[in-house]
């Protein structure tokens, strides 16, 4: 049977890789929409290659340029706004919905695909970060099937027994392993890290991915973020999971059991192994992922994190505990920080001083709504971007 998909993001590393694997299947996947910011060019050329029913681009004007270069008899249908973002997340011809945007922008389209019963690719960990239990709550009651593709939680589900339904102890789950390659600034000294550049930061050592979460990758706070989703998607707590660095990154994470047992997921570090078991699960299918050579990776390494140096991982295991709109206040300080320090108003060191100083001004809310979640998250890009233009950043205390 013919599944159509919706792919938010459809543009950028995840959504690229996502048509790719859609590509090599057209007997089993069809594009039903596709979405992005603004990159007019390359969502031309996908319109043309998978003829999608609907493309909705985030910007008015894109969404103008792009309709006016559509070749003569095209059926696309280009929209734009957040209600036709909506729309091509929860329409009832689509099953599933690769969830790529970047940050919290993903956060609505989303939670409408979970609410309408989709299967729900989910890569975009920022929504998750931001309304965990409104999310987890969502999938139940819309009957949805989450799919994680974060790559470490994509190798957690496939390492956890069939028949998880949350409970760590009835199934003998110790703990969560998370794999962390450490970054391109994996053992490097505070004061190293002071005058790193963008393009540094970005240049990650093993994955090809977009600048947010290169950036993330650099300071920790991917694992961080991928810690809150982890005790999420898993019903945990952040104490039953141990961040693992390993620089190589072909174990993408294990659970580890009570009788000594542990289970990896091990592969090339290319996203489109976890978006095609995602895809496919429970079966699987040829994702054009080439296989792992052990005899020609010879070594594997692991070491703690130096949570010392890279304050975001601890930074966001505290707004974990903190709970309610904590999470949220994290994660949006992030975007704020992350974005001054690409456009090089801050340096990197930074990046978690601002966080911890918008953190420490917040009273985390019980999260019983929506609108809660989204007015901690304006709350904090306001009082983050205040904090740069009235302070010393460097003064801030580490
Ligand atoms: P990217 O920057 O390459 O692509 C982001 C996509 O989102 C683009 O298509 C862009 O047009 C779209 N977008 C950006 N802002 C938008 C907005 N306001 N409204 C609508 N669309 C918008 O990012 P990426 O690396 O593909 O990451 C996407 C998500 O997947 C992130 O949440 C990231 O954390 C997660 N993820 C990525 C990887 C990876 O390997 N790249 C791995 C794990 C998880
Ligand atoms: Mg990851």
């Amino acid at each position: 049977m013919i599944r159509h998909i919706t792919v938010l993001g459809s543009t950028g590393s995840i959504g690229q890789s996502t048509l790719d694997v859609v590509r090599r299947h057209p007997d089993r996947y069809r594009v039903f929409a596709l979405s992005a910011a603004r990159s007019v060019d390359t969502m031309l050329s996908d319109i043309a290659e998978f003829a999608p029913r609907y493309v909705v681009m985030a910007d008015a004007a894109a969404a103008a340029g792009l309709t006016a270069q559509l070749a003569a008899g095209c059926q696309t249908e280009v929209l734009t706004g957040a209600d036709a973002l909506a729309m091509i997340a929860s329409h009832k011809d689509v099953d599933q919905v690769m969830a790529a945007i970047v940050g919290a922008a993903g956060l609505l389209p989303t939670l409408a695909a979970a609410q309408a019963g989709k299967r729900v690719l989910l890569a975009n960990k920022e929504s998750l970060v931001m309304a965990g239990p409104l999310f987890m709550q969502a999938v139940r009651q819309g009957g949805a099937e989450l799919l994680p593709i974060d790559s470490e939680h994509n190798a957690i589900f496939q390492s956890l027994p069939e028949a998880y339904d949350g409970d760590f102890a009835a199934h003998g789950i110790d703990k969560i392993l998370l794999t962390a390659s450490g970054g391109p600034f994996r053992g490097w000294s505070a004061e190293q890290l002071a005058d790193v550049t963008p393009a540094q930061a970005v240049a990650h050592p093993n994955w090809s991915m977009g600048q947010k979460i290169s950036v993330d990758s650099a300071s920790l706070m991917n694992k961080g973020l991928e810690l809150i989703e982890a005790c999420f998607l898993f019903n945990c707590q952040p104490e039953q999971v141990q961040v693992v660095v390993h620089p190589q990154s072909v174990i993408h994470s294990m659970v580890q059991y009570c009788d000594g047992s542990v289970i990896a997921q091990l592969g090339q570090p290319d996203m489109r192994t976890p978006i095609a078991y995602g895809m496919a699960w429970p079966g699987r299918i040829e994702a054009g992922v080439e296989s792992l050579d052990l005899f020609s990776l010879a070594t594997l390494n692991f070491e703690a994190p130096d949570e010392q140096t890279f304050p975001c991982l601890g930074l966001a295991k505290q707004a974990f505990s903190a709970g309610g709109t904590m999470p949220s206040v994290l994660n949006a300080a992030n975007e704020v920080a992350v974005d001054a320090f690409l456009k090089e108003q801050i340096p990197f060191t930074c990046i978690p001083r601002l966080i911890a100083r918008v953190m420490e001004k917040h009273t985390p809310q019980t999260v019983t709504s929506l609108d809660a979640v989204l007015a901690a998250d304006q709350w904090a890009r306001d009082t983050a971007a205040e904090l740069l233009t009235t302070s010393d950043m460097t003064e801030m205390p580490g």
